[in-house]
């Protein structure tokens, strides 16, 4: 098998190095080079936690990344990954969007706890809690840095044998939904199009580009929910995107 991965943003770079691993031949093309200044991927920092509300599939796939961090973080001269933990300060009424998630990364071996305001003032005191109504620490989560991934992930693909190339093609980044998109072309069902990775590639690719790899290698099936045609329906509105519009109110959003 010889696949083409358009764009060495993580999603890219992930999907080509776990491709790569499993022994397909695999060029991987980019505009203007792994991380840039340009793209989603490039800057300084990018954050990794769990909790995803209802949505299991995202703190799953969050979950399979962790070890793929640390791994590369250790194999590079810098650090990669700081595991620094995270703060959840919820203003809304409702926490429900936290408290859904618990159960989720508690099914991964996590967990994500409540500390009273009074406990979190004395913790961290440099906070403004005046409008905070929930408190949430998340042990497993920390710091990417973003650029230098992607860069590290390019290499320990290179080093692989994969193949590294300047080319163009164009992507849109986010869906109606929220949820993200993994589909064969309608018309050519060689090309595997991802998208809508806005405001998770981080989190998730690794995990989405081992998924990818189990697709195109062992003939896994793509998640249902990652279906362009259920945004053909106008009932699926995801949780997190429920979320985010029940409280546009307050322009507090979850990420
Ligand atoms: C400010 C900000 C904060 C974020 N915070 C987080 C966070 O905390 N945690 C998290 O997980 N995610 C976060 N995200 C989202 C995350 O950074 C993106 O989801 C991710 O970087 C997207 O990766 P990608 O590979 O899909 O796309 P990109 O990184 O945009 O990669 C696409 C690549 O394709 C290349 N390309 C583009 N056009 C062409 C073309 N015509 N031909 C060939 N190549 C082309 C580009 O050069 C680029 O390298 C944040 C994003 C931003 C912008």
């Amino acid at each position: 098998m010889k696949v083409a991965v358009v764009g060495s943003g993580i999603w890219g770079a992930c999907s080509a190095y776990h491709l790569k691993k499993a022994g397909v031949d695999v060029e991987l093309y980019d505009m203007w080079g792994a991380g840039n200044s340009r793209s989603g991927s490039g800057g300084a920092s990018r954050i990794i936690r769990l909790a995803y509300g209802d949505d299991k599939i995202y703190t799953e796939l969050t979950d399979n990344s962790f070890n793929f961090w640390e791994e590369l973080s250790n194999e590079s001269e810098r650090k990669l990954y700081d595991e620094c933990g995270m703060l959840w300060l919820v203003s809304q009424e409702d926490n429900s969007y936290i408290e859904k998630s618990k159960k989720h990364i508690k099914s991964v071996g996590h967990n994500i706890e409540e500390i009273s305001i009074k406990d979190a003032k004395e913790k961290y005191p440099l906070i403004n809690y005046e409008d905070i109504n929930n408190v949430y620490y998340e042990k497993k989560a920390g710091a990417l840095m973003a650029s230098r991934c992607c860069k590290n992930v390019v290499r320990k693909f290179k080093k692989k044998g994969g193949k590294v190339f300047l080319g163009e093609v164009k992507i849109d980044e986010n869906s109606l939904d929220g949820n993200f998109i993994m589909n064969f072309h309608k018309k050519n069902e060689n090309v595997l199009v991802l998208s809508g990775s806005s405001g998770h590639g981080f989190k998730l690719g690794p995990g989405l580009g081992e998924m990818v790899k189990n697709i195109l290698v062992y003939d896994n099936k793509i998640p249902e929910g990652f279906d362009i045609n259920r945004l053909n329906t106008d009932k699926t509105v995801s949780q997190y995107y429920n979320a985010q519009i029940k409280y546009q109110e307050k322009k507090r959003l979850f990420n």
